[in-house]
């Protein structure tokens, strides 16, 4: 599969489980436990495994920017709050890599 966005990098998806670990698959603005990898999400609807996936989050905005300081896992309610008042709409589809 070709990357979404070029502006990420091959091992993106190492970088951002790495963060998420070191978070212990918790938000890091509001401390809610998310979903970690692999883990049985049978036992939950649709939009409780949208509301508890953990995604990881660019502080400065840049994509680019992987160093370890500059990213933060963010459920994807807080993560969607900091970019709805940074850019008006992102869809939570886009939030994957942002
Ligand atoms: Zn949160
Ligand atoms: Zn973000």
């Amino acid at each position: 599969m070709t990357a979404m966005n070029s502006r990420y990098p091959d091992n993106w998806t190492d970088i951002a489980t790495a963060i998420k670990t070191s978070a212990r698959w918790r938000c890091e603005k509001c401390g809610m436990a998310c979903i970690q990898s692999g883990e049985d999400t049978s036992g939950l609807s649709r939009s409780d495994r949208a509301i508890r996936t953990l995604t990881v989050h660019h502080r400065n905005y840049q994509p680019e920017d992987n160093r370890p300081e500059n990213l933060m896992a963010l459920c994807t309610g807080c993560h969607l709050s900091y970019h709805q008042r940074r850019r008006g709409n992102v869809s939570p589809g886009q939030l994957e890599l942002w």
